[in-house]
């Protein structure tokens, strides 16, 4: 009897101690900025049929299933926050149904398995320092909001990255990103495992490089998800069986979120079958980046290679100008030129025209997330930075200074360079924002600041229509009177 006492556990021990292969799906779900700055409505967008927009066609085929498949504690998650304002507007059950499923993982590990995101989605490696901080500040604040908690993660867009984008991260306690593998400087690095990269600020943030090849094939190729149990064998598996090594080892693949269930019909299905049921079957452990970190704290080191992304195989090129993902594109280097001045010259005036009587603009600016967010009014959040009693019209003008700000962010969002033609629907609505700053900043000082940047934009024009940026922009500015 002793002797079998003594074998049971023995057996377990070893089993203890047999390398974990871990999987991750990681769902990006973002839709670009749509809504009409001037309406605050998303007007009616053509393809959209039978909804009237693409991000409510959307929300039917992809956001709404998963919801109500509970795929949301099943997989790691960032939402971008201007789709979850959206969510929140148009349908709060199901975004209330999606912190409900995070709300559970963090009670059963301690861990969230979702992750924040700049609150824009803008290329971090393209905006100065300050940008970034506020960008950072407000996604995290928002994130808190919705989910109750701080985050440990933070997702950036299109995964562009630079150290000074990370030491921003980690001076808001960020402690992990993910990246493409190729984002990694080795490129024989072992991708099983997170790094450590240590940054100049003397500070270090954890990066989870993903699995390209399943990364790839779940996004593009549609036969590899058509079954989840086929998906196991046939490409999980030998994945694992071609890294090999003995200790435990992680495949992470990241993806957009919208590909489940919008980009390809019941790959919603796939994901809860394939994360509960595919992976027991084979003894696979389906876990999340912060639930690693917890449980495998001995991270070794690795360094990054800056200014790149997991959507242009040319570094950043493709939200600065032509490069090989969209050659004919050569509206995109004066579109991002003129909003790069213009964004300096709406900075100027904001600091110009605040600084008599706010004592750290930047910082007001940072704040006004909690009036975004309803937590305090935009009057009362104006005065907690101001050391003066201020006149009614004194308070507007700020309060619109703080508007155009808003708008200037937003219209970085990267959407606007993504794509082919220039009149598409993403630049014209960077252009909006542009529009709607102006105007905000016209309406305060009297002055139009777009003037001497207009020659710029007028370098822009689509190869396919002959819309003109600049012809575009006065012409949307003239609908203000
Ligand atoms: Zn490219």
């Amino acid at each position: 009897m002793a002797g079998l006492i003594i074998h049971k556990p023995k057996t377990k021990e070893i089993h203890l101690f047999m390398p974990q292969k871990s999987f991750i799906v990681h769902g990006h779900f973002y839709q670009p900025p749509r809504v009409d700055p001037r309406t605050g409505e998303i007007p009616q967008e053509a393809g959209a049929q039978p909804y009237t927009n693409w991000t409510e066609r959307i929300y039917h085929e992809c956001y709404l299933p998963n919801a109500e498949k509970e795929n949301f504690k099943r997989i790691s998650f960032n939402f971008g926050p201007t789709l979850t304002a959206w969510l929140e507007t148009n349908h709060p059950e199901t975004l209330a149904e999606i912190i409900h499923q995070e709300n559970a993982v963090f009670l059963e590990h301690g861990i969230s398995n979702a992750m924040a995101q700049p609150y824009f989605h803008a290329i971090m490696p393209l905006i100065p320092r300050r940008e970034k901080e506020t960008l950072v500040h407000w996604g995290i604040e928002e994130y808190i909001s919705r989910f109750g908690h701080p985050p440990l993660g933070m997702w950036l867009p299109e995964t562009a990255v630079d150290l000074e984008t990370l030491e921003v991260l980690s001076e808001n306690n960020i402690q992990f990103t993910i990246l493409a593998p190729w984002q990694a400087k080795d490129p024989s690095l072992d991708i099983t495992q997170p790094y450590r990269v240590l940054l100049p600020n003397n500070k270090e943030i954890i990066v989870f490089f993903y699995n390209s090849f399943l990364s790839s094939e779940i996004s593009f190729n549609t036969s590899s998800t058509m079954e989840a149990d086929k998906f196991v064998s046939d490409w999980l598996i030998p994945e694992y069986k071609a890294m090999n090594r003995d200790q435990d080892q992680l495949l992470l693949a990241a993806s957009d979120g919208e590909l489940y269930g919008h980009h390809m019909a019941e790959r919603d299905e796939f994901l809860e079958y394939l994360m509960d049921k595919a992976l027991e079957d084979v003894d696979f452990n389906s876990t999340f980046p912060a639930l690693w970190i917890k449980t495998h704290p001995n991270i070794e080191q690795a360094e990054i290679n800056e200014n790149t992304s997991w959507s242009c195989h040319h570094g950043i090129e493709r939200w600065l100008d032509v490069c090989g993902d969209a050659p004919n594109a050569t509206w995109k280097a004066p579109l991002r030129k003129f909003l790069d001045q213009l964004a300096e010259s709406l900075d100027e005036k904001y600091f110009q025209y605040t600084q008599e009587y706010i004592m750290d603009p930047w910082k007001l600016r940072d704040a006004f997330i909690d009036a975004l967010l309803g937590k305090v009014s935009v009057g009362k959040l104006i005065q907690r930075f101001s050391s003066k009693q201020m006149e009614e019209d004194v308070l507007e003008n700020i309060k619109m200074m703080l508007d155009a700000q808003f708008e200037r962010l937003r219209m970085h969002s990267s959407d606007a360079w993504f794509f082919f033609d220039f009149d598409s629907i993403e630049p014209l609505n960077g252009l909006k924002y542009a529009v709607h700053a102006v105007w905000l900043v016209r309406s305060v000082t009297g002055e139009d600041i777009s003037i001497p940047l207009l020659n710029e934009l007028a370098k822009a024009s689509s190869n396919e229509t002959g819309l003109n940026g600049d012809a575009v922009f006065r012409r949307t500015l003239a609908v203000y009177g």
